[in-house]
């Protein structure tokens, strides 16, 4: 039977514009970092795009070299959406980046014109997109000119390959540099991709303040810190969690449980899951534009977009969080 999207996919999320752009972006956004290589069940990464679209998740974040093995994420998303998604491609914002190691040589890695352009247009070729809504600089690179890797993603969208750039990772200074230089070229920056949840929080000391000042939206990765944020790891590690499967159970820091223990307390009373807690709270920023989970079966993104719910806090809630946090 041929895929046909839910009817009712835009009855229960929220979008928000992005920054001062005119692109709006749902408040939960779907990433293919794992569960979507070459290793995994394409029945299973199908099945969570078609959840994800037809609950109005009308965002995912692809990189060149997510899998394993890198770019196999890409031929998933490329298999799934010839399958299923080809018709609603209006309906789609998909991003992808490249800074990370993808091929051997000098050329394969950071933030040269020769790697960005490159890399761009193998991801297109995987995916077979015919561009990308959003390119990003995946990190900046210390030893290429900032004007040089904004000046590839001004190229990458003037030739069509995408519609919108972004950086990810970048600390305040850099990014208003970056925003900068972009504003010059004539293609000013979307959104910046940071690492954001409630054990990391570094985007609290500049980062957002710059964002807010210079109009551009903020989209966190790992809100949920790789599950860590959630009810998972709470009274044991579960065979088939991300921790068991990429070999960092041995890393779970007692303490961090502890303090979801505690959380996730809080989450009952709020009637929400410990990751609908974990989501509602980076989504307090009048900054952030949505929050871009991971998920390993359909039922985590039912779950996530079910934090829309209830996103208020109270003034004792957030400091109740916050005691916890820091104690
Ligand atoms: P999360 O912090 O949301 O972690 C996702 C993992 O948490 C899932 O795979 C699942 O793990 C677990 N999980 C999710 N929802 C639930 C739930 N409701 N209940 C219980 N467990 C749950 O995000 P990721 O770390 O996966 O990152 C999200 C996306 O961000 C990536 O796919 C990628 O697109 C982007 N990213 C960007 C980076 C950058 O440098 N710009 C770097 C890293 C990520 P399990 O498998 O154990 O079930």
């Amino acid at each position: 039977m041929p895929y046909q999207a839910a009817q009712s996919r835009y009855d229960s999320i929220d979008y928000r514009r992005s920054g001062k752009s005119g692109l709006l972006l749902p408040a939960i956004s779907l990433g293919i970092w794992w569960n979507f290589g070459g290793n995994d069940l394409l029945e299973n990464s199908r099945d969570m795009l078609r959840t994800a679209f037809d609950l109005g998740v009308t965002h995912i974040d692809i990189a060149n070299n997510y899998g394993p093995p890198p770019g196999s994420a890409e031929d998933t998303f490329g298999a799934i959406y010839r399958q299923d998604l080809a018709p609603y491609r209006d309906e789609l914002i998909v991003s992808n980046k490249a800074g990370y190691r993808m091929w051997p040589g000098p050329y394969g890695e950071w933030g040269s014109r020769k790697y960005l352009i490159a890399s761009c247009d193998q991801s297109l070729k995987r995916t077979g997109l015919e561009y990308f809504d959003i390119f990003y600089s995946h990190r900046p690179d210390p030893d290429t000119p900032l004007e040089e890797t904004m000046s590839a993603l001004d190229t990458i969208v003037r030739s069509g390959r995408a519609l919108y750039a972004g950086i990810s990772s970048y600390r305040p200074e850099m990014t208003k540099q970056a925003v900068d230089i972009l504003r010059e070229l004539g293609t000013p920056c979307l959104v910046h991709q940071p690492r954001y949840n409630m054990f990391d929080r570094w985007i609290e000391d500049g980062l957002l303040d710059v964002l807010g000042q210079e109009g551009v939206g903020c989209i966190c990765f790992s809100p949920l810190d790789q599950g860590i944020l959630t009810n998972k790891y709470i009274d044991a590690v579960p065979g088939d969690s991300r921790a068991i499967k990429n070999q960092w159970s041995d890393k779970l820091p007692a303490a961090k449980l502890d303090k979801v223990r505690a959380l996730n307390e809080l989450a009952m009373e709020r009637g929400q899951t410990m990751a609908q807690l974990a989501l509602a709270w980076t989504l307090r920023h009048p900054q952030m534009t949505s929050a871009l989970i991971g998920a390993s079966k359909s039922s985590q993104i039912v779950d996530a977009v079910g934090a829309l719910d209830n996103l208020g806090f109270s003034d004792e809630e957030l400091a109740r969080i916050e005691a916890i946090l820091g104690g």
